[in-house]
């Protein structure tokens, strides 16, 4: 996020600074997820998540085939297997629809199997327009991006203090082992897993305004042998995450993944056992059961809704009215933040523009 937002204002403005406390981006949950450019069926009409993705879905198509970043539009398969399942992908279908999802299709059983041979259902929700992308390239784009506008992205530069003197905030923290203080006109708040955390530095009450992020994570698992599927292939979401699914990636393997639990701390090793992903899958694709599976990698969601909850949209706001004039908080930015980057980027220069800069 901190990238594409910068990549954006710093087509407009001068001394635009990202401050990034690794030694480089992507370390974190912009390199530890599908890597999916998702359609926009998921999300309630008129969210935030609906818009931003159905937006970002075109741009980012837009960006792949101008810039050379890697991409595949590969096509969704959401399949059925119990008949309140069937009920569930008619209503994805319609909300898809009414969030501006073009060329979705109803399927049968037959036209599955043409499609994806080794999947066995009666009955699935075809988006073509949902695909792949490789997000480290979609990342140095951005930050190319930054550079030929005169933007800097500075590492390894971690902040740990933010307060309001004057017009302006001043920023502190440690940067490559020094103590550093800036002022700055504008503060993005872009911190990912620690954005509530972040917020909180500027003095907001992060409890009461329901910004505290709960961690989610996420274990991939991968299939051995050729490819079992060409497209993605997804259950019905159940729980917190959009079910165990089938994803190939830009080097034509086949991920199996991510599940969904909460965690208090952020780690990269898979946790979950191999029965489980093998269990899920298996409903719809028989033939898992004679493939080897290892565990790969695994992603960390920065939530807003803790365990049970219902959905929640991304947070994206100027907090002028909470007498933060000029911070923008971005928190809770989930899937399908990664598709949505570029759109939330143009929302962020709107708000800049329309709130902050007029
Ligand atoms: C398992 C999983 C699968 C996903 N799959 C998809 C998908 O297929 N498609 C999709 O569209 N989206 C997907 N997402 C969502 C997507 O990955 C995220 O929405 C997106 O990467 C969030 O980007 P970000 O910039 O907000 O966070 P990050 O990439 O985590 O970036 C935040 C940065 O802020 C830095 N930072 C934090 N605190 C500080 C501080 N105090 N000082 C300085 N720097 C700081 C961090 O080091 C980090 O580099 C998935 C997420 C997960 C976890």
């Amino acid at each position: 996020m901190g990238l594409a937002v910068a990549a954006r204002l710093s087509e407009d403005l001068q001394d635009v600074f990202v401050l990034e406390k690794n030694t480089r981006f992507g370390q974190e949950t912009s390199g530890h997820n599908s890597a999916v450019i998702h359609s926009g069926i998921h999300y309630p009409p008129k969210s935030l998540k609906a818009e931003l993705c159905v937006q970002g879905n075109k741009m980012l198509y837009s960006i792949c085939e101008k810039h050379g970043v890697p991409f595949k539009r590969l096509g969704k398969l959401t399949v059925a297997i119990e008949d309140e399942e069937v009920d569930e992908i008619e209503r994805l279908m319609r909300q898809g629809e009414a969030n501006g999802v073009e060329e979705l299709r109803m399927i049968g059983g037959e036209e599955v199997k043409r499609l994806e041979p080794m999947v066995e259902v009666e009955r699935a929700l075809y988006s073509p327009t949902t695909g792949i992308l490789e997000p480290d390239e979609l990342m140095n784009y951005f930050y190319a991006e930054i550079q030929r506008h005169g933007g800097m992205f500075v590492p390894v530069t971690e902040v740990t203090s933010m307060g309001k003197v004057g017009d302006d905030y001043e920023v502190g923290g440690i940067s490559s082992d020094e103590k550093f203080r800036i002022r700055a006109e504008t503060v993005i708040n872009c911190a990912g897993l620690n954005s509530d955390r972040v917020a909180s530095m500027a003095g907001m009450d992060i409890d009461r305004l329901g910004y505290r992020l709960h961690w989610c994570k996420g274990d991939y698992f991968r299939v051995g042998g050729k490819p079992l599927v060409k497209m993605l292939v997804y259950p019905v979401p159940k729980g917190p995450g959009l079910g165990i699914h089938l994803t190939p990636d830009m080097a034509g393997g086949i991920r199996l993944g991510p599940n969904a639990y909460y965690v208090h701390d952020v780690s990269y090793e898979v946790e979950s056992s191999e029965k489980e992903f093998r269990s899920d899958v298996e409903r719809f694709l028989p033939s898992i059961v004679k493939r080897e599976i290892r565990a790969d990698s695994a992603g960390v969601r920065p939530k807003l809704e803790g365990p049970g909850q219902g959905f929640r949209d991304f947070v994206i706001r100027h907090e002028a009215e909470r007498g933060l004039f000029g911070l923008i908080n971005l928190v809770g930015i989930e899937s399908p933040g990664l598709t949505a980057s570029p759109a939330i980027a143009e929302f962020v220069s709107r708000l800049y523009h329309d709130e902050i800069a007029k």
